[in-house]
């Protein structure tokens, strides 16, 4: 069954009813924050949860409401609690350490670390510990058409996710066909990857998204095997490392980041209700536009008027800033529960 939207609205609708309802059939949800096409090198996923506890997200939020890079977290996470030369207490990163007193002075600059001279030294000392703040991350693909060649391509992503464990589970978010076996459940996806339909037809609520298939929990928590060698632990080592990554961007991004490359000042740009969420429209077009049309190639583009700036607009500043702004809020509002 067709949705006849892209894939892009769909993810934004997947992203929006998981901050609404993650994890679904769980009667006392975590507390979670919500992204959209994060992943490594290797992988990009559509939407990204992760889930925390309220303290340790609180704690996190001392470092403030950027996201901070690999860079970044090598300091806070190693930065000690009374004065020492970065040398002494940051390990050796691999690279040079020119490299780590540019980064050093790039977190004093955002206040996330503490920094003095010592003769011709700068010693370090942190502003608080950087909490262990991720629970679990869990990537999801979003396939609204979910057909047999859909699906084949899929099932070679969910098995790279499968074998490398960086998300405690993978899931694939589908459009609800309402057969009596809904066809995601009969094409060859990975068994360990859960299966969530979706009924957006009345607009996104919480009761949107139900499950079909349960995942299996793919990684232990980070670094508890229970016959770890050195070896292993350099592996868990980073791979925790790269899920903090991950969780760094989601909280610094969320998923309505997409203002910033569309054209909210395109006088054709508007966000419509789709029951609890907001999603872009066109008024030039007549509908959902995609991120991929809606840019600087888009042959209906028009600035929106000066006078919209100008002459008693609602929103201080036009409707384009104004879009900017209520999508900055409500990121603001929701990826810090
Ligand atoms: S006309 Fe083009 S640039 Fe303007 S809102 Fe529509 S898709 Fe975006």
């Amino acid at each position: 069954m067709s949705t006849g939207r892209s894939e892009f609205v769909y993810e934004l609708q997947v992203c929006r009813w998981a901050e609404l309802a993650w994890p679904p059939d769980e009667p006392q949800p975590p507390a979670h924050l919500v992204a959209r096409q994060l992943g490594t090198k290797q992988r990009r996923w559509d939407t990204v949860v992760v889930e925390t506890d309220p303290e340790a997200l609180g704690a996190r939020r001392e470092f403030g409401d950027r996201e901070l890079d690999s860079d970044l977290l090598h300091i806070v996470r190693h930065a000690p609690e009374e004065w020492a030369f970065y040398r002494d207490v940051l390990p050796h990163p691999g690279y040079p350490w020119r490299y780590v007193r540019e980064a050093i002075h790039r977190a004093d600059d955002r206040g996330i670390v503490r920094t003095r001279r010592n003769g011709n030294k700068i010693e370090i000392k942190r502003i608080a510990a950087y909490p262990d703040w991720v629970d679990r991350l869990i990537a999801i693909e979003n396939k609204p058409d979910l057909d047999a060649s859909a699906a084949r391509q899929l099932a070679d992503q969910l098995e790279h996710d499968v074998d490398t464990a960086l998300a405690d589970e993978v899931w694939v978010a589908t459009a609800k066909t309402g057969r009596r076996v809904e066809p995601a459940l009969l094409e060859s996806l990975p068994v360990e990857a859960g299966i969530l339909t979706t009924e957006f037809e009345g607009g996104v609520d919480a009761d949107a998204g139900s499950i079909e298939w349960y995942p299996t929990r793919l990684s232990t928590a980070d670094g508890d095997a229970p016959d770890s060698d050195a070896a292993s632990d350099a592996v868990d080592a980073n791979r925790h490392a790269r899920r903090l990554e991950l969780a760094e961007r989601a909280y610094g991004r969320g998923w309505r980041n997409y203002g910033r490359t569309m054209r909210p000042d395109c006088r054709h740009f508007e966000l419509r209700r789709d029951g609890r969420a907001l999603l872009p429209w066109c008024a030039a077009k007549g509908r959902h536009q995609s991120s991929m049309v809606c840019g600087s190639s888009c042959t209906d583009f028009q600035p929106e008027p000066p006078a919209w700036r100008t002459r008693g607009w609602p929103i201080e500043g036009g409707p384009g800033k104004g879009i900017k702004r209520l999508l900055a809020d409500r990121a603001a509002r929701y990826n810090r529960p």
